[in-house]
């Protein structure tokens, strides 16, 4: 083979391989060609995955809607930690302000204790 074919070859091979494609290597299948199993289906099932892991089921409804409520959730979150923040300091304690983030929003305030007290428990 020549060197320039095997340079087209190569480059082909690159350019499948960067598509989401991966060379047979299903025995049942043995077709010696190409499958595709990255692209979308890949990219949509990582998402679906993430937001099931983040605790926002899918089941029975739209993976957008699930989305949209991971967004929601986000953002109460983010409000109630700024409200938290701006306080007077004199009205509550820091405990106070944090038992109430932990009984509003647990699974952000065990994030949050995570990223910023590492080691305790919540
Ligand atoms: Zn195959």
């Amino acid at each position: 083979m020549s060197d320039d074919l095997q340079q087209r070859l190569d480059k082909a091979e690159w350019v499948l391989k960067n598509s989401g494609f991966r060379h047979c290597d299903i025995p049942a299948c043995n077709c010696g060609s190409w499958h595709q199993v990255g692209g979308y289906r890949a990219r949509f099932d990582e998402i679906n995955e993430a937001v099931e892991e983040a605790g926002f089921s899918t089941n029975g409804r739209t993976l957008l809607d699930a989305v949209k409520d991971m967004a929601e959730k986000y953002n109460d979150a983010q409000n109630l930690i700024r409200q938290l923040m701006e306080q007077p300091v004199i009205e509550d304690t820091l405990y106070g302000r944090l038992a109430r983030f932990r009984s509003k929003l647990p699974w952000a305030y065990e994030l949050w204790v995570r990223k910023h007290l590492p080691g305790t428990n919540c």
